[in-house]
């Protein structure tokens, strides 16, 4: 793929404060962009990042029909690492086939979000713990009002330098099951990663916020008794010697960092299980005492150690409230691996 590329004349590099980055407050100065019509992928460019026009009625504003991934580059050395970007872009078309997107090819994937970490390079923020979030996302561009399939959509990517998640350590998170709320039901959206899954979810976090609490600990839609998962992140248990994450069955968003972290926990010979856990095992083994720690993954904060949780008048402490031993050494293996500190023996790293 050949990418028209043109560059920006007002650089905003010296306008950011690289000692103060938040989560996606500001962007690099380039961005990709591309077309679909007539049936196909056409005009790949690079542009300077600002803003787009659109029509009013453009129909995704609408109906919704669009979705979005979200990996990180680092510096590593010399180099730069893109971590895991077939298993995004996979995960990418999955979400297209749900939401009658047409695909994107690994090779226009790939290509654009090389042109574009090198030509803003610069961005990649140089201390440890931060990164360059990469936003690739496709949204439908029909300028029509009828409720169908579209005709023609674009596919952008978007950069930002990023802080680390956790500014004064690695804090653990306060979760509450919703009595009220579902995020997804099987045969719906929920393992697509698309907006309306997080339009439906604010309101529900806005009031476990409330309540004092970090996040929502999703329970399934039918049922309302097994654990799915948490925020934007999968969730883990270890529960005696066993590490047990909800399986996934079309409800749960099938993480890149869960994958990760059943291989890593796999290779360090633990029992590492994906099936059904309902919130009630949880709290028996807590009461038990066989709850040694429970963490949530995501690209964003890679692990979040769970320190307490609430279900309806229940509420449980996880390993006194503190990071466990296995979340820990999770956090330590995978950021090494991010920050090219260790080899990569796994091929995870795409090296620029
Ligand atoms: C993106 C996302 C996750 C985490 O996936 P990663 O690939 O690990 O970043 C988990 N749950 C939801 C709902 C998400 O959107």
């Amino acid at each position: 793929m050949k990418i028209k590329i043109t560059k920006t004349h007002h650089s905003r590099m010296n306008e950011t404060d690289f000692e103060k980055l938040g989560f996606g407050e500001v962007f690099s100065d380039h961005m990709f962009s591309m077309e679909y019509r007539n049936g196909e992928w056409v005009s790949p460019e690079i542009i300077p990042f600002g803003k787009i026009e659109i029509y009013p009625s453009l129909c995704s504003l609408h109906y919704g029909q669009v979705v979005f991934e979200g990996l990180k580059a680092f510096r590593a050395g010399n180099r730069v690492n893109v971590f895991r970007p077939e298993k995004y872009h996979e995960r990418l078309n999955k979400s297209c086939q749900r939401l009658c997107i047409p695909e994107v090819s690994y090779d226009v994937f790939i290509t654009a979000l090389k042109e574009l970490t090198v030509l803003d390079k610069e961005w990649i923020p140089k201390k440890k713990g931060n990164s360059l979030y990469i936003r690739p996302f496709v949204f439908a561009s029909d300028n029509f009002l009828g409720v169908k399939i579209a005709d023609t959509y674009r596919f952008m990517i978007i950069t930002s330098p990023v802080g680390s998640y956790y500014k004064e350590g690695i804090n653990p998170v306060k979760l509450v099951t919703s009595g009220e709320y579902i995020r997804a039901a099987k045969g719906g959206l929920g393992a697509a990663k698309t907006p309306a899954n997080y339009a439906s979810s604010l309101l529900p976090a806005q009031e476990a916020k409330k309540k004092g609490f970090t996040q929502v600990l999703w329970l399934d839609g039918l049922e309302r008794k097994y654990i799915e998962e948490s925020g934007a992140m999968n969730v883990f248990f270890r529960i005696d010697n066993e590490l047990i994450t909800p399986a996934l069955g079309g409800t749960i968003l099938e993480g890149v960092t869960r994958n990760t972290v059943i291989h890593l926990a796999k290779k360090w010979d633990m029992d590492v299980v994906e099936r059904r856990i309902s919130i009630d095992e949880v709290l028996l083994a807590s009461n038990e005492g066989r709850l040694k720690e429970a963490f949530g993954t995501g690209t964003a904060a890679v692990i979040s150690p769970v320190g307490w949780i609430q279900h309806e008048s229940e509420k449980i402490t996880i390993n006194g409230g503190k990071i466990g031993t296995l979340s820990q050494r999770l956090y330590d293996e995978i950021t090494a691996l991010q920050y090219g500190e260790k080899a990569d023996t796994s091929g995870w790293c795409y090296s620029i």
